[in-house]
């Protein structure tokens, strides 16, 4: 249930397995976070932007590669000088941070000549959990790894053993707003996995998440998968012997099958999961998952501009280097924003893309949350339109020289999202992934429902899909599984 990233991983790998597959989707089409929509002829990316994992033997290449997307699915780099720009407006300093591991570390060292201790101590520890981590090997994909130290202490806490440089932490801490928990609450652990991806190589997909969704669309169709949205389940009946036994669809239809995975907010999950087979403890744990921010985006082009110099870019602007202050819903400055600039096209016709996001919380928008798409009131439009503004004087003010020419097309706030992706508060990234908590992820107590998704183990694309190749190893068999990776790998 769900066919965003991890849904489709998923039912494909199934599907490629010789499973019987149907995929329930609750919008009018699938691909979730990762479709594109069009304004004016313009492509643009709802909640899928970069991604890490596109390195040589990275774990998005890896699992693009077994579902068969290599040839469909192509990543941009974003490795040009210029790329990957992180600016601390507080005293104008400017990051221009290099592709690779290696590379991000010497540039590091380069900016903060006498923070070498501290540099060399927080990139060795990333190495550790990532070698240390099996999950993020396909070959020895498993549900549950053993958790090591850095599981225990949060990123906060590791960088202030080590340096007293509130622009070196705030560098070193700047992913967190790809992932949206704040250096406080997220275990060192999992802000390296998801930092590891990014260091190593941070890029695009040509034509967005609707290359993905393309590419699982010509391989469904030779694999035995039913797509049906518009449809979701209202109920799980007949439960005997710890499972269920009845999918009842909101279309009434009743549904059987061996198995039934989740791939949505875990809050959604338990209001259909059967009431008197969750234990009181359950409930409580799985409602006290913390929904993540959302954002307010912004969508344009820039007309009249040389493809040829037009990104891919990203550049972050920081109003602070306190992350946590950026991450806090009751922080009332101004907001990070994320610039990414990129050339698309469609239909013969190339565009100098920009889509600039800034991190929103639903408790800033709750006067305006019973209204709906097409139909809100004049003061959230004010408030829309305030944004805009703000946002488009802040990308002139990076880029001056896109000043007369940058062409607002359209805007979202969280709430938009919410709208358009079923997904609570208009989050991206799900749940806040925090330290010493337990995910909803795996088998459940009901012995034939599973959860995968980006609030499984780690959000984001390569997040959402690991969770699916775990969930599909459970579902398929160890040894069945293992000889299928091996097989798809050595082709
Ligand atoms: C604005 C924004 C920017 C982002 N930028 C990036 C980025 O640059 N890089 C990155 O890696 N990640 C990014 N993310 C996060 C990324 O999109 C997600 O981590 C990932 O795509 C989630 O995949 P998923 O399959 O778990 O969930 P989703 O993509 O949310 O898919 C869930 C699907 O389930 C469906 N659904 C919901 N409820 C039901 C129901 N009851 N019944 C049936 N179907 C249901 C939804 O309609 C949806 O299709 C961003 C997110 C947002 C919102």
């Amino acid at each position: 249930m769900g066919s965003g990233a991890s849904g489709l991983t998923l039912a494909l790998l199934l599907g490629l397995n010789g499973r019987k597959v149907l995929l329930l989707e609750k919008a009018s089409h699938i691909g979730g976070s990762l479709c594109r929509f069009y304004k004016e002829g313009v492509p643009f990316d709802t909640g899928f932007h970069f991604t890490g994992g596109f390195s040589s033997g990275g774990i998005l290449t890896d699992m693009l590669h077994v579902l068969g997307f290599t040839d469909s699915v192509k990543p941009i780099f974003f490795s040009a000088p210029g790329a990957v720009v992180f600016v601390f407006e507080q005293n104008g300093a400017v990051y221009d941070m290099p592709s690779g591991m290696e590379n991000f570390r010497v540039a590091t060292h380069k900016y903060f000549p006498n923070e070498s201790a501290a540099i060399e101590e927080y990139f060795n520890r990333v190495k550790k959990v990532c070698q240390s981590t099996v999950t993020l090997d396909l070959r020895k994909i498993a549900l549950s790894a053993e958790p090591i130290d850095e599981d225990f202490v949060s990123l906060e806490d590791t960088l202030n053993a080590s340096t007293a440089n509130p622009i070196l932490k705030g560098l070193l801490s700047v992913v967190c707003l790809c992932y949206g928990t704040n250096p406080k609450e997220v275990s060192f652990a999992n802000h390296a996995r998801v930092s590891a991806g990014l260091y190593n190589s941070v890029a695009r997909i040509e034509n967005g998440g609707q290359a993905f969704i393309q590419a699982f669309r010509d391989f469904s169709v030779k694999s035995n998968i039913t797509i049906l949205c518009n449809t979701t389940i209202s109920e799980c009946a007949n439960v005997r012997d710890d499972r269920v036994g009845e999918f009842i669809l909101d279309n009434g239809d009743k549904v059987f099958a061996d198995d039934c995975t989740f791939t949505i907010h875990p809050h959604e999950i338990i209001k259909i999961l059967p009431r008197q087979h969750m234990t009181k403890a359950f409930i409580e744990r799985v409602s006290s998952l913390e929904t993540s921010n959302g954002f307010f985006s912004v969508f344009g082009i820039v007309e009249n501009a040389d493809p040829a110099t037009f990104g891919p870019s990203i550049t972050s602007l920081l109003p602070t280097c306190d992350i946590n202050a950026l991450l806090d819903p009751l922080y009332t400055g101004s907001g990070a924003l994320v610039i990414v600039r990129s050339i698309e096209k469609n239909k013969d016709k190339t565009y100098c893309v920009i889509n600039a996001f800034e991190p929103e919380f639903y408790s800033r928008l709750k006067q305006w949350a019973d209204s709906k798409v097409g139909n809100r009131p004049p003061a959230y439009l004010e408030y829309k339109e305030r944004k805009v503004n703000e946002i488009r004087e802040r990308i002139c003010k990076a880029f001056p020289q896109y000043r007369s020419n940058l062409k607002i097309l359209g805007a979202a706030s969280a709430l938009t999202f919410r709208d358009y992706l079923f997904s609570p508060e208009g989050n991206a990234y799900g749940i806040k992934q925090k330290i010493g908590q337990f995910n909803l992820f795996g088998k459940q107590s009901l012995l034939n429902i599973y959860v995968a998704g980006q609030s499984a183990i780690l959000p984001g694309l390569v997040g959402a899909m690991l969770s699916s190749f775990i969930v599909a190893r459970n579902i398929i068999g160890k040894e069945e599984f293992s000889s299928f990776i091996e097989k798809e790998l050595c082709n």
